[in-house]
């Protein structure tokens, strides 16, 4: 399917789902809303399903209230995907994101379009538009906006979902996905009526006192640096979580703090859940080191060159262990 062929169904108002991965992040929802809001206005009927719970720092964004939550209602979501003309799928490129939701998405009859900058693409959309390079899947959204010629439908709410994807993709314009095209979008999305300084104090400075000793907690007692693999890595039990009243969300960037250490190339972060018999883990990595080749390998799980995630089915414990064993093998890329 071509993008014409795409401007070409959309001409007709049709029954539009979109879909985003588990754990949504801010670029997953702030696609999704993002892309909702214009279709809305192109006339389609647009709702948002995602797996699982979206962290409470994004519940501010426009049109939050049209997402459905697979967990809270399977029925109602799995109707949504049967029902579909057109589904969407956005910021995921492989039906083990979406989780449990898989099946529907898999089975439903309607066209699927995936727009997503993760790597390594599976063979299942009608129509895929991946860049590895982007920064975001919002970028990429930005993007086909521009392709349908609906650009005039970026009204603020939607640049601020947008720009909020593009923000916590790239550490705020930090990372080496940050491109010139990046900043251009950026600079778009101003021009639609973003204020850079009140969607930051959206996002960020929104801390719970509890995730700040969460934070300080961990950062004095819970980051352990191998010097020797230039690695840095950082695990939390239930009850630790517990004694901090966790809430989704609250661990998110903790990885990014062993990776600041000076020579530190590798991070890593394990989560113990009790909503999962599974350790849940992210990998960050400065330069050459493949995170998402050491998920893949080792965690199934996956993502980027420099930003991945995983899982372990051992216990917290023994997943440290193995971790711990797989750096004696990865010794010489840690020290390249
Ligand atoms: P995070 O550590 O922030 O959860 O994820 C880092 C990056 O890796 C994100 O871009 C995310 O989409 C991707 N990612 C996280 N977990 C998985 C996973 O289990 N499988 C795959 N393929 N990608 C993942
Ligand atoms: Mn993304």
């Amino acid at each position: 399917m071509t993008i014409q062929d795409i401007q070409e169904l959309l001409k007709t108002p049709q029954k539009i789902l979109i879909t985003t991965h588990k754990s949504p992040d801010g670029d997953a929802i702030g696609s999704s809303l993002g892309l909702a809001g214009v279709l809305k206005q192109l006339g389609h009927s647009v709702n948002v399903v995602v797996p699982d719970a979206y962290p409470k720092f994004l519940a501010w964004m426009e049109g939050i209230e049209m997402i459905h939550v697979f967990e809270d209602d399977a029925k109602a979501a799995n109707e949504l995907a049967s029902e579909a003309h057109v589904i969407f799928c956005l910021d995921y490129n492989t039906f083990g994101r979406i989780g449990d939701y898989a099946p529907a998405i898999e089975k439903a009859n309607a066209i699927k379009l995936l727009i997503d900058h993760h790597q390594q693409p599976d063979d299942f959309p009608n129509y895929l538009k991946s860049d590895t390079l982007a920064s975001s899947t919002c970028e990429l959204v930005y993007d086909f906006i521009e392709e349908i010629e609906a650009q005039q439908y970026i009204n603020k709410g939607i640049a601020e979902c947008l720009y909020s994807g593009i923000v916590t993709d790239t550490g705020s314009f930090r990372f080496s996905s940050t491109s010139p095209k990046t900043m251009r979008i950026a600079a778009g999305l101003m021009e639609k009526g973003v204020e850079v300084d009140q969607l930051y104090i959206k996002l960020f400075d929104n801390n719970r006192l509890d995730r700040l000793r969460l934070m300080g907690y961990t950062l004095s007692e819970k980051l352990k640096l191998k010097k020797e693999f230039n690695t840095a890595y950082i695990s939390l039990s239930v009850d630790e979580l517990d004694r901090f009243n966790f809430e989704r969300g609250d661990t998110e960037g903790l990885v990014n703090y062993g990776l600041s250490i000076e020579g530190v190339k590798f991070a890593a972060f394990f989560r113990e859940s009790k909503d999962s018999d599974y350790i849940r883990i992210s990998f960050r990595s400065k330069g050459t080191f493949n995170v998402n080749e050491f998920a893949r390998a080792h965690f199934n799980g996956g993502g980027h060159i420099n930003a991945a995630g995983g899982r372990s089915d051992l216990s917290l414990q023994d997943t440290i262990i193995k971790f711990e064993a797989l750096l004696e093998d990865y010794e010489a890329a840690l020290n390249d």
